[in-house]
C-alpha cells in the first residue's frame, strides 16, 4: 500500500485553522486538520463577539460552532488528536501524533494560538481552580454576589470585567499603570459600570487562600512601593498571551517574545511551513485577523504544493 502524503496538514482548529481548512478544501488540496481539544480555540472562552463583520453580536462558542460547521460542509477531514512534533524534511514534512503515528505532508499550517500568561506570584499555581482563573466565561458563574479581582489593562481584562460585573458583587481591576491599553469603547463601558472599581498603578504581589480557596490578594503600589491586602473571593488574570510555540520546528525564526516571524504569505523561515493567528508575530490579534491569516496561508500553501508537484 502506498503511503498517504497530504498536501496540507493544519494543526489547530481555532478561527485561523478552520478558515485555512475552508480555503484548502476550496482549492481541492488533500488536507487534514488536527485538533486536540474542541474546535474554535479561544473563541470558546469568549462570551460575546461584537467585531466579526456582518454579525453585530454573537456568542463566542456559537461562532466557533458555526465555523466548524462551515469547514465540515466542505468535508474537511479532521482528527481529534494531539501532535507531538513537526519535523521539516526535503521531500516532505513529518507530523508525529501522540499515539505514535507519523504523517507525511508537503505543507503544514501551524495554528496553535496562545495560552494565558501567568502572573508568576506566590499562591497563583496552588490556587488554580480554587479561586484563580484565566477564563471568566468558564468560571464566573462560581462568583455570584462575591468579590473578584481582575488583573490586567488590555481588551481581555476589560471585556471579562464587564462580563464578571453582571455576576459578581464587585470587580476590582488591578492594573500596573495609570492608563489602560484596551480600546476606548471598552474603557468607557468599564468606567460607566458601578460594580467595577479600578485600582491604578498596582500589581498583585501574592494571592492568599484558606481552606475554602482564595481569600485575598497582597497588592503593591508601583509608584510608592506601598503594600496592602485586599480581601477577594477570586482572582481572574488577563495579562496577555504566550504563544503555543512548542510544535514550531527548531531553526524557525521567532521574535523576542516567542511569536513566529513570517512573511506576508504567513510562511515561516522553513519553506512549506506556515503560521497563522495568535501564534504569528503581527500588529493586531483578533478573530478576524486570525481568519485572514488562515485564508492567506492556505492560498500560499496551495501554490507552494502545486509548484513542488510541477517541479518534481
Ligand atoms: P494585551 O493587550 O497584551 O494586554 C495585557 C495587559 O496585561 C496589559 O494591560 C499589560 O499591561 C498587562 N500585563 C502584562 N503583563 C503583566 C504582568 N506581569 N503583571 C501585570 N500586568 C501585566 O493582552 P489581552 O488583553 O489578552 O489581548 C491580547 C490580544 O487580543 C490583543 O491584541 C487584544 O486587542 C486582543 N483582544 C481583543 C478583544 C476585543 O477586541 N474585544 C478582546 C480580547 C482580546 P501594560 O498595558 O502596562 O503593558
Amino acid at each position: 500500500m502506498t503511503e498517504t502524503i497530504y498536501d496540507l496538514i493544519i494543526i489547530g482548529g481555532g478561527p485561523g485553522g478552520l478558515t485555512a481548512g475552508i480555503y484548502a478544501m476550496r482549492a481541492a488540496m488533500k488536507t487534514l486538520l488536527l485538533e486536540k481539544g474542541v474546535a474554535g480555540g479561544q473563541l470558546n472562552n469568549t462570551e460575546m463577539v461584537e467585531n466579526w463583520p456582518g454579525t453585530v453580536q454573537i456568542g463566542g462558542a456559537e461562532l466557533a460552532e458555526r465555523m466548524a460547521a462551515h469547514a465540515a460542509s466542505y468535508r474537511l477531514p479532521t482528527r481529534n488528536i494531539g501532535v507531538t512534533e513537526v519535523e521539516p524534511g526535503i521531500d516532505h514534512h513529518t507530523v508525529r501524533l501522540e499515539n505514535g503515528e507519523e504523517l507525511r505532508t508537503h505543507a503544514v499550517i501551524l495554528a496553535t494560538g496562545g495560552s494565558p500568561r501567568r502572573l508568576g506570584v506566590p499562591g497563583e499555581d496552588e490556587n488554580y481552580g480554587r479561586g484563580v482563573s484565566y477564563c471568566a466565561v468558564c468560571d464566573g458563574f462560581f462568583f455570584r454576589d462575591k468579590k473578584v479581582v481582575v488583573v490586567g489593562g488590555g481588551d481581555a481584562a476589560l471585556e471579562e470585567s464587564l462580563f464578571l460585573a453582571k455576576i459578581a458583587e464587585k470587580v476590582s481591576i488591578v492594573h500596573r499603570r495609570d492608563a489602560f491599553r484596551a480600546g476606548m469603547i471598552l474603557q468607557k463601558r468599564v468606567q460607566a459600570e458601578p460594580r467595577i472599581e479600578i485600582v491604578w498603578n498596582t500589581v498583585v504581589a501574592a494571592i492568599t487562600a484558606g481552606s475554602e480557596g482564595v481569600n485575598g490578594v497582597r497588592l503593591k503600589n508601583t509608584v510608592d512601593g506601598g503594600e496592602r491586602s485586599l480581601p477577594t473571593d477570586g482572582v481572574f488574570v488577563f495579562i496577555g498571551f504566550v504563544p503555543n510555540n512548542g510544535l514550531v520546528p527548531a531553526g524557525t525564526r521567532l521574535n523576542a517574545n516567542g511569536f513566529v516571524t513570517t512573511d506576508e504569505k504567513c510562511e515561516t523561515t522553513i519553506p512549506g511551513i506556515f503560521a497563522v493567528g495568535d501564534l504569528r508575530e503581527k500588529y493586531v490579534k483578533q478573530i478576524v485577523t486570525a481568519a485572514a491569516d488562515g485564508c492567506v496561508a492556505a492560498q500560499a500553501a496551495a501554490h507552494y504544493v502545486e509548484n513542488r508537484k510541477n517541479s518534481g
